[in-house]
Order: C-alpha cells, then sequence, then structure tokens
C-alpha cells in the first residue's frame, strides 16, 4: 500500500514557517506583509475560496485586505483598483480572483499587476522568470509550487535520474509543474489530449502528476510500481450515499486501485488543495521581504 501524502498536515508545517518568517521580519525591518484580494461579482465557489485566502493571511499575522467589487464593475475600473494596489506599500501581494465575469478580459488585468507582486505568479513575467530558472527573483504559481514541495518530501531536492510526467499543459498548472520538475533534474515528458498511448507514458513515470479535470482518468494499471503520485485534478460529482444533494470531491487518479501500486499518494482531499492556498502565504512573505531589501527565507 502506498505512504499517503498528507497534504493537509505539510500545508500546516508551511504556514507555521510562513508566520515565524513574517514575525522575523517585522521584528528587524517593521515591515508586515500585506496581500490584498480583489473579487468582481458574486460566484459563491469564488466568495469561498477568497473569504479562506483572508483568514488564512491572518493566521499567518499578515494585513489583509479584501476589495469586493460588484459584478457591473468595468474593465477601466478594475485596471484602477489594480493600479492602485500596485501603488500602495502596505500591499506586497495582490491577487485577483479568477475567473472574472465574462464581459472582463482577464489577461491584461493579470499581466498589469507588478511582477513583484504577482504572488499567483501567472504574468508573463513571473512565467518567463521560471522558464529561466530565476528563482531569485521570480514568484511561481502556488499550485505548482505546492505539488513541488509534496514531491521533494518523498524524493528531496535532486530528481536527478527520475522520470516525471505531467498529465496536463495549461498555463495554471501543467506548464509550470513540468518547469520545476526540471529545474529539479528530472526528466519530464509534459501529456495531454493529443497524447498517443498516454497509459504507456504513465507508466514510465516515476513521478506522475495528473492535471486534467476527468475524474479518475489515471488507472491502477497506469502506476508504474512504487511510482510518485500527485494529484492535482478536482471534480464535484453527486453522492447521493451521503444524503440527498450532497456532493464529493474526486481526483483524476482512480485512488483505491492507485494506491495498491504506487509508492507515495496524494489523496483528493486533502493532497494538493490544502497547498495552493500555503503557497499563496509563502509568496507574499517572500514579496515582502523582498521589498524590505531583504533575503527570504526559504
Ligand atoms: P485545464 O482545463 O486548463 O487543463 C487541463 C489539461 O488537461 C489540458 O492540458 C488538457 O489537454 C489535459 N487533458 C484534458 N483531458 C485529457 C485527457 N483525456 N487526456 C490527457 N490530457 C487531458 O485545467 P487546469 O490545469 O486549470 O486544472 C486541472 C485540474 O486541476 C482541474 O481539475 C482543476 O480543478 C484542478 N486544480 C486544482 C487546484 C488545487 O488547488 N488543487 C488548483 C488548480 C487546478 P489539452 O491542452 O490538449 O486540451
Amino acid at each position: 500500500m502506498a505512504r499517503l501524502i498528507d497534504g493537509k498536515a505539510i500545508a500546516a508545517e508551511v504556514v507555521g514557517k510562513v508566520k515565524d518568517a513574517a514575525e522575523t521580519l517585522k521584528a528587524k525591518s517593521g515591515t508586515v506583509p500585506g496581500l490584498a484580494v480583489v473579487i468582481v461579482g458574486d460566484d459563491p465557489a469564488s466568495h469561498t475560496y477568497v473569504a479562506a485566502k483572508g483568514r488564512r493571511a491572518k493566521e499567518c499575522g499578515f494585513h489583509s485586505v479584501q476589495i469586493t467589487l460588484s459584478a457591473e464593475t468595468t474593465q477601466v475600473e478594475l485596471e484602477k483598483v489594480v493600479a492602485g494596489l500596485n501603488e500602495d506599500p502596505a500591499i506586497h501581494g495582490v491577487l485577483v480572483q479568477l475567473p472574472l465575469p465574462k464581459h472582463l478580459d482577464e489577461f491584461p488585468v493579470i499581466q498589469m499587476i507588478r511582477p513583484e507582486k504577482d504572488v499567483d505568479g501567472l504574468s508573463v513575467v513571473n512565467a518567463g522568470k521560471l522558464a529561466i530558472g530565476d528563482f531569485r527573483t521570480g514568484l511561481i504559481s502556488c499550485t505548482p509550487a505546492g505539488s513541488m514541495v509534496l514531491v521533494r518530501r518523498v524524493h528531496g531536492d535532486d530528481l536527478s535520474g527520475l522520470n516525471a510526467v505531467v498529465v496536463g499543459r495549461s498555463n495554471l498548472f501543467g506548464k509550470p509543474m513540468g518547469q520545476l520538475l526540471l529545474a529539479a533534474n528530472a526528466t519530464v515528458t509534459m501529456a495531454h489530449s493529443r497524447t498517443a498511448d498516454l497509459a504507456g507514458i504513465c507508466r514510465k513515470a516515476d513521478i506522475l502528476v495528473a492535471a486534467t479535470g476527468r475524474a479518475e482518468m489515471v488507472k491502477g494499471d497506469w502506476v508504474k510500481p512504487g511510482a510518485t503520485v500527485i494529484d492535482v485534478g478536482i471534480t464535484r460529482v453527486p453522492a447521493p450515499e451521503r444524503g440527498e444533494g450532497k456532493t464529493r470531491l474526486l481526483g483524476d487518479v482512480a485512488f483505491d486501485e492507485a494506491e495498491k501500486v504506487a509508492g507515495a499518494i496524494t489523496p483528493v482531499p486533502g493532497g494538493v488543495g490544502p497547498m495552493t492556498i500555503t503557497m499563496l502565504m509563502a509568496n507574499t512573505v517572500i514579496a515582502a521581504y523582498r521589498a524590505s531589501g531583504l533575503e527570504a527565507p526559504s
């Protein structure tokens, strides 16, 4: 049976380190890390995520700001808000919660966040810094950064000689995850919906990362015996067995089959999920150290 990678426990450890780093920064320079989250419209899931980010930021001792804009907000109004946060010295991290309402264009909004405050790591500047291996000034997208923390818990920092397969090639996850694994010396294969013999490719992976949003697509016999399996996918499905109208979350990996073959595996929920908000806090503290001219703790 595979060892379970407990994302919740690891996230709690990282939060503890972030808290300590925030306290040290305050003691050294008087700076309190500031995180601003902008939310536009009434999407209930987005409001839940934003509230969780605010709670976690306060728990870390940050100055936490939530800016809630109406669903009718125009592009110009939203960009004005982001421009103001770019100029605000008390704010070190700016995040615009996605998706935005349909009449708004996400791309220019994300690109106008100052790269040093882009704690979601989604701007082309931070994507480029990751691609060239500039970890000194870049900020890394939170879910891949969190997934790498989990991979390192199993394999350490150096993945030399290991084959890693990432299924999914989105800008949000797959591409930055591939870059991080490559930077750690893994031999990386990026697979996607046009890949031939996906099962065969997955079977070669010492580290298999699934991020497709296709529930339980990766079967047990796609997993190499002893491999590390990181399941990023989240699909909510009806769960009538839990009561009327109840739902549950499924990952991209058929967990019950895969845990019999893998060496280590993340559960869904409780694996990658808890790491995402945690890495947002880690990025904010890094941004605050850099803004204060100090080296961020690793
Ligand atoms: P996208 O929809 O942007 O990308 C999905 C990727 O999966 C695409 O590259 C697509 O290939 C590939 N894909 C889809 N179907 C198949 C298939 N049958 N075989 C092989 N590849 C396939 O999703 P995201 O990257 O944004 O997210 C992926 C999953 O991760 C989602 O379930 C999302 O909810 C979850 N997620 C979880 C987070 C967390 O905090 N735990 C955070 C972010 C995402 P192609 O490019 O060819 O279309």
